[in-house]
């Protein structure tokens, strides 16, 4: 009889091939399948030697080869794709076996499919993974969702072959169903935010204070010897300090300015606006991108007056610039961990915020040192309504707020757009604020459609008797 695998890994594209490599090397026998055969076929020839790989050119052959219960991870394109391979295998499963999703789907597919299944008696374990191809590889973030039951035989396996901070795993159960897709998403979403606020950072540094690349590079090393220490931080000095091998010219500037995405930034706001929790930082940032991307309005806009750019002066200002982004930054992850807390509540998922915080400190695309202070904050009250609440993050805001005005001020005066920082910032102010307008809104719907009103002084609806006619 052919060697049973632990675990099976369906879809041998970059994550997929990547993760079967990892869970081999960590001595986890692994049934590799593609709907391809020569990338089974070409993995087992170049890494054959990393560990214990069955290769399967069947779905048969592949189902035959995992010891019971059943562990099939799917690594294929999200979407239809993903269904088409449910459909292929499940057929093939018995009650107890588990399907884990590792691509990046929408977590209201990821629920659709786990009551599906569950009907059947399968365990569907949808499961964020972070880290891109090199995390995949060597110890990526893992948010699986799916039942505790699943998590019971899947954890131990998927523990070890994640990130490790300070010992501790990046993987652990996120809570049922779709929960794990969702955390992804919105990890996505605060890692648009992160990206879009370094982006702004740079932008104010060369445009403000005139400096180039190369010097920004160094800026960013600086700051990443301190609070901001993150994987980001430490990849933009690099792209920075990076100079074009064709041209000479430093690689930001020849590289076409209109940023991509993939959907899990737009998912993340979609969601937002469904549970109603405000993440204006992370909808600017994928706002931002999607301005870039529209060159016809960009073009014909490019006479539209401005004023003129004086440079500010350098001394300070870098300062400024890494408190603006400090402040902006503890904003983005307060507005994500607010979505998470809501959709845990919507959902019924009983989401532990702080957990989260901890699987995120390696492995994933926004590891950061800052992750332990959110860690510390949930720890110390895991009621917490808002990060901005916690000491630390009251404090360190409290400090940078000066700052923070000076740098959207200068960016306003000179014309250099800064949506994230001033997004960050006027969430902040409307959190602070006593009294907002909207009760002058409420006043306004009252008034054109008898949509009534709260009081500050008596329980009740009111509607006024609007004078004129309507
Ligand atoms: P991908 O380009 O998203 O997908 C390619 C894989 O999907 C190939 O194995 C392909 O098989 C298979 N496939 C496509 N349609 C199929 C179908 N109808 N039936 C069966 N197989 C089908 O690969 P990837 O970049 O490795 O990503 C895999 C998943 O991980 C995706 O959901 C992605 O969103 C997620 N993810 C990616 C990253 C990243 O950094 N790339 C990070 C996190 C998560 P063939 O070889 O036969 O075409």
């Amino acid at each position: 009889m052919a060697e049973q695998a632990r675990i099976g890994v369906t879809g041998l594209a970059v994550m997929g091939r990547n993760l079967a490599r990892n869970l081999a090397r960590h001595g986890h026998p692994v049934a590799v399948h593609n709907r391809t055969s020569t990338k089974t076929k070409a993995l087992v020839e170049e890494f054959g030697h990393e560990g214990t790989f069955v290769p399967a050119e069947s779905a048969e052959d592949f189902v035959a080869a995992l010891e019971r219960p059943r562990r099939l991870v799917i690594m294929v394109k999200a979407g239809a794709p993903t269904d088409a391979v449910i459909d292929e295998f499940a057929p093939l499963l018995e009650p107890g076996d588990m399907i884990v999703d590792g691509g990046n789907a929408h977590f209201a597919d990821t629920r659709r499919r786990e009551a599906a299944l569950r009907e059947r008696g399968l365990h569907f374990v949808g499961t964020g993974i972070s880290g891109g191809e090199e995390g995949a590889l060597n110890g990526p973030s893992i948010m699986p969702g799916g039942s505790a039951e699943s998590y019971d035989a899947l954890g131990p396996l998927l523990e070890d072959i994640s990130a490790k901070v300070d010992g501790t795993p990046c993987a652990t159960h996120v809570g049922p169903d779709g929960a794990g897709h969702f955390v992804k998403m919105v990890h996505n979403g605060i890692e648009y935010a992160d990206m879009q606020l370094i982006a702004e950072a740079y932008d104010l540094l060369r445009h403000a204070a005139g400096l180039a690349p190369a010097e920004i590079a160094e800026v960013f090393r600086t700051w990443n010897t301190g609070r901001l220490e993150s994987y980001l931080i430490e990849i933009t000095a690099e792209v920075l300090a990076h100079t074009d091998a064709a041209t000479g010219k430093p690689f930001v500037d020849v590289v076409l300015d209109q940023a991509e995405q993939k959907g899990t930034g737009r998912w993340t706001v979609q969601t937002a606006l469904d549970l109603g929790v405000p993440v204006g930082g992370i909808a600017e940032a994928v706002f931002a991108r999607a301005v870039s991307g529209h060159a016809d309005v960009r073009n014909a806009s490019q006479n539209l007056p401005g004023p003129s750019r004086a440079k500010v002066e350098e001394s300070g200002f870098a300062d400024a610039v890494e408190q603006a982004l400090y402040a902006s930054k503890i904003v983005a992850y307060a507005q994500g961990f607010h979505e998470i807390q809501a959709g845990s509540a919507e959902y019924d998922w009983s989401i532990d915020p702080g957990a989260m915080a901890t699987i995120w400190r390696g492995g994933c695309i926004i590891r950061a040192r800052f992750l332990d202070k959110i860690r510390e904050a949930y720890d110390a009250d895991p009621g917490l309504p808002t990060l901005l609440k916690a000491e630390h993050f009251a404090e360190a805001v409290g400090a940078a707020q000066d700052a923070w005005r000076q740098v959207i001020t200068t960016g306003v005066r000179l014309g250099i757009p800064t949506p994230g920082f001033s997004a960050a910032l006027a969430y902040y102010d409307s959190l602070r604020a006593e009294r907002l307008p909207a009760a002058l809104t409420q006043g306004q719907r009252d008034f054109f459609g008898a949509h009534t009103y709260r009081r500050t002084d008596r329980d009740g609806s009111f509607h006024t008797l609007w004078g004129g006619d309507r």
